[in-house]
């Protein structure tokens, strides 16, 4: 079974030291959560996720889900687990005070959200859906659905489910199957059939609330007729008791490559009665709000596993004994692993990767924030616009750099990565799904290329790459070589965006061929921002803590030599055209 340490130091790192942006300062509610508050919060968290869950990874890969009788049991241990997590408030962590939450923020969550998914994602995806579910019902429902149903779920005692891919769609929504018919009490019958349902159902919870989309019968096709509804697996009573079940049954549960442990089901709605969220035929963009900040904790799942293999990888190198490197003094047998350059080489890619990858994720944390919270609407619509815009990056960059970096995890591992003895292989199979899930990365790149550089409200790429261009506050000789090079990835980013610019408008393959390496430049130097950001308090405040900041700093050094010019490649490959791609004939 890997080991796993939360990062606690690195996070708070980031929490006093990075947290000072003055939108972010200006949101009035944060304003007491402190440093000393988010310490305990993340040292209560890391004993959870440390003694608690990580066990339940291996568990839940030996033991899937079965289907019984019609009842979907989860592994051994997985409930008593789950008591504890909500007895102790994790599913209340971000939500609002009024439902019974602790009102605590993203930065704060997403830390958690890292952990647990370090710990083990089977079981985090039975609360991550629920706080998905709870994020849209809060936003869109009426306020008699959000005090009917939202206290239990933040609580914990019900969970929540998202009903879209059906047998015939999965990318096309507009494709669904799924009929509601209007009653005469306003509520809706909703007939047809939902397939790969995370959490669609299980033992953990009491109830299950099914957010479903689906067409009403007189709306017209395609995603422009597509509504929201909520459908609870147990009718809920006036009083808030349960009631009947309702006409929802689990068809099947899926045989899967990892996240064995948690229940992806194919679920029969026969029947069942839902309530309309949100306006009629709006039912995708009401979704989007789930969808969107689902996203972004779908690339932390590739985070947080890619953290678990980074950690297991160093403490092997650090023991297994092969060959001699050139400066061996070893007179008899050999080296430790870590002393061969290409392991360096490898475990200081994931390291870079890894902590870039954290602190970007708070900067989108903070926006998020702002986003939804700042009293300025301008100030909101600008952290909203960087928020769309970065959401399919840190979704595709997390989770697939997470399959980089298990896949390297197991090299470094040799023969015992492959087989199950270190558990590193099953890393590997875990983090398969994030970048198929919640949209592919394939999807997601020509999303941003094609919906999110230029919207409505102007030229979004063009506002992001000035202020990270503009984004330093300190210069001198230690942090120069960083921000030239920084500078250079920039100037090929520039290129590359005028490029796609261009493209969308006059060839649109060559564009679509492109999305998926634009995607990565913008990645790679996003990152890179954030290590500049975490540079500037290294060198700033250097003598307060020398071996925190003399690591970060030698960390850098290997992103900024090592990884970012794979920014410039992307570009050299993605300017070939699409020619050669579009006419080849495959027999
Ligand atoms: C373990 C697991 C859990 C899941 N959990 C949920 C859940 O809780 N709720 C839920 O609703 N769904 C869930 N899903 C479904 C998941 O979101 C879909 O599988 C995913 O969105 C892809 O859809 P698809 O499988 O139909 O593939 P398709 O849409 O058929 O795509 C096949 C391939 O074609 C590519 N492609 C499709 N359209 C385009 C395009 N326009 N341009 C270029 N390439 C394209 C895709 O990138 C992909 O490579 C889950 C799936 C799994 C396996």
């Amino acid at each position: 079974m890997p080991n796993y340490t939360a990062p606690v130091e690195d996070m708070m790192f980031l929490f006093d030291k990075l947290r000072n942006n003055k939108n972010y300062n200006e949101i009035e509610k944060y304003k007491e959560v402190n440093s000393e508050l988010v310490k305990n919060i993340l040292d209560e968290a890391a004993k959870i996720n440390q003694n608690i869950i990580l066990p339940l990874a291996k568990i839940g890969d030996e033991n899937p889900t079965v289907l019984e009788n019609g009842i979907v049991r989860t592994p051994p241990g997985y409930k008593e687990a789950y008591t504890k997590f909500i007895e102790d408030g994790w599913t209340s962590l971000s939500c609002d005070p009024k439902y019974g939450g602790q009102g605590m923020p993203k930065t704060v969550s997403a830390f958690f959200d890292e952990m647990l998914s370090s710990a083990s994602l089977s079981f985090k995806l039975y609360s991550e859906l629920s706080i998905g579910a709870y994020n849209c019902i809060n936003h869109h429902a009426s306020e008699e659905i959000k005090d009917k149903y939202l206290p239990k779920m933040v609580e914990g005692k019900w969970s929540g489910t998202m009903c879209l891919t059906e047998p015939v769609c999965g990318t096309d929504l507009g494709l669904l199957k799924t009929k509601a018919e209007e009653q005469k009490d306003g509520t809706y019958k909703i007939n047809g059939q939902k397939i790969f349902i995370t959490s669609g159902d299980h033992d953990l919870t009491e109830n299950i609330i099914h957010l479903v989309i689906a067409r009403a019968t007189d709306s017209p096709k395609g995603t422009k007729g597509i509504s929201l509804f909520l459908v609870p697996k147990f009718k809920v009573n006036h009083d808030g008791s349960l009631g009947q079940r309702n006409g929802i049954s689990t068809g099947s549960i899926e045989s899967k490559m990892g996240i064995k442990g948690s229940a992806t089901c194919v679920l029969n709605f026969d029947d069942a009665v839902g309530y309309m969220i949100g306006p009629k035929n709006k039912g995708l963009n009401s979704m989007f709000t789930m969808m969107n900040l689902e996203r972004i904790v779908v690339g932390i799942q590739g985070l947080g596993i890619s953290e678990t293999a980074y950690q297991n990888s160093l403490s092997y190198a650090k023991e297994r004994k092969q060959g001699k490197t050139n400066s061996s003094k070893s007179s008899n047998g050999a080296d430790i692993i870590i002393e061969h350059a290409d392991i360096r080489r490898s475990l200081l890619n994931m390291k870079s990767i890894i902590e870039g990858e954290r602190a970007l994720c708070f900067w989108l944390s903070q926006q998020t924030e702002v986003s939804l919270y700042h009293s300025d609407e301008a100030i909101r619509k600008e952290a909203s616009d960087y928020v769309s815009l970065m959401t399919p990056v840190v979704k595709t960059m997390f989770t697939d750099l997470g399959m980089e970096i298990t896949s390297d995890a197991m090299q470094v591992h040799g023969g015992y990565g492959y087989t199950k003895d270190q558990g590193i292989e099953q890393l590997y199979r875990d983090n398969r799904i994030t970048p198929i899930y919640e949209g592919t990365n394939s999807v997601q790149a020509l999303d941003l290329v094609f919906r999110k550089l230029v919207n409505k409200n102007g030229d979004i790429i063009d506002k992001y790459l000035n202020m990270i261009r503009n984004d330093f506050n300190k210069s001198g000789q230690k942090i120069k070589p960083f921000i030239d090079d920084f500078n250079n990835s920039l100037d090929t980013l520039n290129k590359f965006t005028l490029w796609i610019k261009d493209k969308l408008n006059n060839s649109k393959d060559d564009a679509s061929a492109a999305c998926n390496d634009y995607l990565k430049a913008l990645g790679f130097v996003s990152i890179a921002h954030s290590w500049i950001k975490v540079l500037e308090i290294c060198f700033e405040d250097y003598d307060n803590n020398k071996t925190f900041y003399e690591d970060k700093i030698q960390t850098a050094k290997f992103y900024f030599k090592r990884v970012l010019p794979r920014a410039e490649n992307h570009f050299k490959t993605a300017s070939t055209g699409s020619d050669y791609i579009m006419n080849f004939k495959f027999n």
